[in-house]
Parts: C-alpha cells; sequence; structure tokens
C-alpha cells in the first residue's frame, strides 16, 4: 500500500535518540506531551520499537524493563506507561509497534497472494506499513508524539527512520518535527562538556536524510550559550533550539525544566500552532510536594527481579503517588524473595511499615513471598498483595486455616486444595466472548488482559479507598481465585470484597482484625498518575504512615 500525500488533521512530532541509550527519550516525549496539554491542546502517542519480537508480551522484565498493560488489554513498552502517567492520553495496541509486529503483517499479506507476485521490499512495502501504523492516530488528537525506540546507527532501526523521513514528505514541513535526544558529557579529566558524540549523531542521522529541528541535549550541568552556539553551528540546528535536558532530582521535574528552556514554545513555532500560556502550576505544586515532604514511610517489597527497578516501572511511581498524596517520602526496601527463603522475616523485613507482594510468574522466590505475607499478617503490617502477591496471600491463608497443601496450580498439579487454578473456561466481560485455555495453550495467549470490571462490597478497605460501587481495573494473568473454596475461605475470615459483575470471579480479597491487608488480581499501579493517585496506593501508604506513627 502507497501511503499518498495527504493534509493531516493531526501534526506529528518524531522523538529519536543518539548517542547511547537510556538517555530518558520516553520521559522527554512524555513530558512534551505533558507541557502541550498543559496549553489546552489534545495530544496522543506511540512508541516503535525496532525489536522483533512481535510485542514485549513474552520479553523478560530483567532485560526490557515491565511489560505495560493497556485498557483494551495491549501488553506493550515501559514508555507507554510514562505516556500514560504524565498526559491524559489513553493508549492502546495502535500505540506500540515493533518491527516484529510490522514484518509479520507484512508477511501475512505476502502469504495472501495480496502483493499480487510483486517482490515484497523493506521499501517500500515495510516502510509503507509503518507509515500506515502512524498514520493510524491522523485526527485522533491536535498533536502526536511518536517515540522511536533503539539509538541512531542501530542497524534495526533504520525502517522506521526512513519511514520518519519518507513522511514529511507526504505530509509537509509545517506538519511534522524531528526532535533528537542526544548526549553531552562532562568530562571530568578534561574539565570539560563534550560536544563530539552529539555531532557525531546528528552526523548520522542527516546521512539518512532527517536533519533535527531540535535537540535535546541530556547533560550534568546548564549548557552555556557559547556551548548551543557550538552545537548549533556543528549540528546545522539553531540556538534556541538546543535545549538542555539536565538530570533532575525527580522526574516530574522534567516538564517545567522543559518549559524553562524555551522547549514548548519552540514546537509550537515550528508546527505553526497557537495556543495560549501554559498552566504549569499543578506540575510545579507537584513537584513541591515530592521534594518537601513532611513525613516519611519504608515500604518492603518482595519480589524477583529486584536488582532491576526498571521492571517495577509502574509499581514504583504509584507508590511515589501514593507519598503525594499522603505529604509523605516513600522509601523502597526491595527484599529478594529467594533470600527471604534462607534468613528470617524479622531480619529483612522489620522496620518496614509497608509490605508489598508485586505480580510476577513462576515458582523461583515463591516460598519467600509466602513467608513475607505471614509476617505481615501476624504482625499487622500493612500488606498489599498485586496478582501473584494476591493470589499467594490466598493460598497463605488456606495453610493457616487448615488446608496444609493449600497452592496455586501454576506451582503444583499436586494438591488437593488448588485455591489458585486455571479456568479452563471463562465468559470474557470486556470481549463478550467464551474464553477457553488449558495448561498447554501458547503463553502469551492466554493470559487475562487488559480492563475489567469490578464490583465492590461496602464496609471494606477497597470500598473505603475507592468510594464507589464499580471499578475497571487492568488485569494480566492466567491463573485465578479458585471458586470452589471461596466458602470455605469466607468462613474461616476471608473477606471478599471484590468480585466481577456476575459474581464468579474474585478479584479483591482482605482480612479482617488487621489495620490494612489487601490482595487484589489486577494491577491497579498501571492506572494511577501524580496527579490523580490510586486510591489503593493512597490508602497503602496512609496505613503504612499510621503504622510508623505507632511503631
Ligand atoms: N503468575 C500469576 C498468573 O499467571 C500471576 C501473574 C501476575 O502477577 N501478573 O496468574
Amino acid at each position: 500500500m502507497k501511503t499518498s500525500k495527504h493534509n493531516p488533521k493531526t501534526k506529528f512530532i518524531f522523538i529519536t535518540g543518539g548517542v547511547l541509550s537510556s538517555l530518558g527519550k520516553g520521559l522527554a516525549a512524555a513530558s512534551i506531551g505533558a507541557l502541550l496539554e498543559s496549553r489546552g491542546l489534545t495530544i496522543t502517542l506511540q512508541k516503535l520499537d525496532p525489536y522483533i519480537n512481535v510485542d514485549p508480551g513474552t520479553m523478560n522484565p530483567f532485560q526490557h524493563g515491565e511489560v505495560y498493560v493497556t485498557d483494551d488489554g495491549a501488553e506493550t513498552d515501559l514508555d507507554l506507561g510514562h505516556y500514560e502517567r504524565y498526559t491524559g492520553a489513553k493508549l492502546g495496541q495502535k500505540h506500540n509497534y515493533t518491527s516484529g509486529r510490522i514484518y509479520y503483517s507484512v508477511i501475512t499479506k505476502e502469504r495472501q497472494g495480496k502483493y499480487l507476485g510483486g517482490t515484497v521490499q523493506v521499501i517500500p512495502h515495510i516502510t509503507d506499513e509503518i507509515k500506515k501504523a502512524i498514520n493510524q492516530l491522523d485526527g485522533d488528537a491536535d498533536v502526536a508524539i511518536v517515540e522511536i525506540g533503539g539509538t541512531i546507527g542501530d542497524i534495526e532501526s533504520l525502517p522506521f527512520l526512513e519511514a520518519i523521513r519518507q513522511f514529511r514528505l507526504d505530509v509537509g514541513r509545517e506538519n511534522t518535527i524531528y526532535i533528537h535526544v542526544t548526549w553531552v558529557p562532562y568530562l571530568k579529566a578534561a574539565g570539560e562538556v563534550k560536544t563530539k558524540p552529539t555531532q557525531h549523531s546528528v552526523k548520522e542521522l542527516r546521512a539518512i536524510g532527517i536533519q533535527p529541528d531540535i535537540l535535546l541535549c541530556r547533560t550534568e550541568t546548564q549548557l552555556s550559550l557559547e556551548l548551543k552556539s557550538k552545537i548549533s553551528l556543528f549540528c546545522n540546528v539553531p540556538t534556541d533550539a538546543v535545549i538542555t535536558a539536565q538530570d533532575v532530582e525527580s522526574i516530574y521535574e522534567v516538564p517545567l525544566r522543559f518549559h524553562e528552556e524555551g522547549l514548548d514554545k519552540k514546537i509550537l513555532e515550528l508546527l505553526n500552532v497557537w495556543t495560549g500560556a501554559p498552566r504549569i502550576e499543578p506540575w510545579q505544586e507537584l513537584v513541591r510536594k515530592i521534594k518537601n515532604p513532611s513525613h516519611r514511610v519504608l515500604i518492603g517489597i518482595i519480589g524477583k527481579y529486584v536488582d532491576l527497578k526498571e521492571s517495577y516501572k509502574s509499581l514504583h511511581e504509584a507508590l511515589v503517588h501514593g507519598g503525594v498524596a499522603n505529604d509523605a517520602q516513600v522509601e523502597l526496601r526491595y527484599v529478594h524473595a529467594e533470600e527471604l527463603e534462607e534468613k528470617s522475616a524479622a531480619e529483612l523485613l522489620s522496620g518496614c511499615h509497608g509490605i508489598l507482594v508485586p505480580g510476577g510468574f513462576g515458582s523461583r522466590g515463591v516460598k519467600g513471598k509466602i513467608k513475607g505475607i505471614t509476617y505481615a499478617r501476624e504482625n499487622k503490617i500493612p500488606f498489599f498483595g498485586i496478582c501473584l502477591g494476591m493470589q499467594l496471600a490466598v493460598v497463605e491463608f488456606a495453610r493457616t486455616a487448615g488446608m496444609k497443601d493449600a497452592n496455586s496450580n501454576e506451582f503444583t498439579a499436586d494438591t488437593k486444595h488448588p485455591v489458585i487454578y486455571l479456568m479452563k473456561e471463562w465468559f470474557d466481560h470486556r470481549t463478550n466472548k467464551k474464553q477457553v485455555r488449558d495448561e498447554s495453550s501458547e503463553m502469551g495467549g492466554t493470559l487475562r488482559l487488559g480492563s475489567y470490571p469490578c464490583k465492590l462490597h461496602k464496609n471494606t478497605f477497597a470500598y473505603e479507598a475507592y468510594g464507589q460501587d464499580e471499578i475497571n481495573e487492568r488485569h494480566r494473568h492466567r491463573y485465578e481465585f479458585n471458586g470452589e473454596f471461596r466458602d470455605k475461605l469466607v468462613k474461616n475470615g476471608l473477606i471478599i470484597s471484590g468480585v466481577s459483575p456476575d459474581d464468579t470471579l474474585v478479584e479483591i480479597v482482605e482480612l479482617k482484625d488487621h489495620p490494612w491487608f489487601l490482595g487484589c488480581q489486577f494491577h491497579p499501579e498501571f492506572q494511577s498518575s501524580p496527579m490523580r493517585p490510586h486510591p489503593l496506593f493512597r490508602n497503602f501508604i496512609r496505613a503504612g504512615l499510621e503504622f510508623s506513627r505507632k511503631s
């Protein structure tokens, strides 16, 4: 398919990265979104990832960071989490494409004979498919921000860069801008800031036909006018489009710093868009709160991927938001679940004002997680179990209620009490279809994914937090609470505070005679943002603060 020249309803901002990875391209895209939104524009965002996996669903979070789940059940790159946290944009399947997904659809069409015997090539077939993916955003918002993953110079990102180069030709200069995020290091030995890596990166970009309009220079210190002029001259970008992206204490400062540097003004000038002044007060207020908390609370997180904060990105942020809502700084102690199997819970968890067991897959560290749950339950320390954390809280409870061999079928088939099991068939309220799966179903294809409604029962921690009868939360799991044991567990004191509208699926469990003990089958962290802290995280942190005052 050829994408013809057209006049788009939406303006497009393309963001590329140079020199090295981890420069914060995703945060830059999200912050630009926040600033444009604060000027009254509607925005949408998209991430194009050059790797071959069709989506990040099957990727190890240790390698790639968290898998972020959207309302429509897309398993996406964690940058979409930043986008949704910083802006009001609602994202889904069409906002994250990988090379794998693009190739998959081209190859499928080729097999169906749709190319009528023609030779299928990277240019134009792959690039057309990429442009088609980008063009889906046209009309969705005033501005679309499209981030290209990877670093300039990578072989695998070339088709994406070629596609965005062509895109300007298709829709016109005034409808597109290219922003390049680059690194300007400070060399201690020389006592100097170096611009050469940036020069090379821009040279590389120009070699493939893209002249950046704006450079976002990641630095430790503010760039002097002199340095900006030097970069301007060598990179062929006006001085006022050379923007300092200085390291900041809190990631929520980024929009403010960009604004001080004149970035939003420059973008609008280049896109020929007129708006009022931005309303950045809420961001100023947020940063003020984050930087001057009155209280402190220590939360222990018992996990598997403890070494890599990226694997729990949204969770980490949701806890920060919970802190903001309580005027508290949330300190995290990452506790390795396997270490907890060896050592005493008191040794690793004492001093924590709250204990959280996040989502996870596989049996490694499960014993340690259960040990941590017992410790939280017995010592009446606020406890929050998310997805696997909720399932293990149910297992732990069942074991103390006399079902000694209680377990999840994820870890053993050999139990008389599979309190967490694989539902073979269920009615999917989101898609209005019956879903079927068994142990041999394909990985990735059988998860309960995306947003599902949940009814809350009154006089529970859950109801107290949300203050409403029905909520919608995002899921990503295969196993479920086994209804066969529901009555027995309830008789023994387990509170079921959230269920699917037809009452078949248990979504939230709690304990009474405990200051705050709640496990939810969904992932609330995906819907928390600094401006709208999630009610469960807000109340968990509040319970932690109350615990800290008593201890
Ligand atoms: N492994 C569990 C399941 O598949 C929990 C998944 C999760 O925590 N996201 O149901």
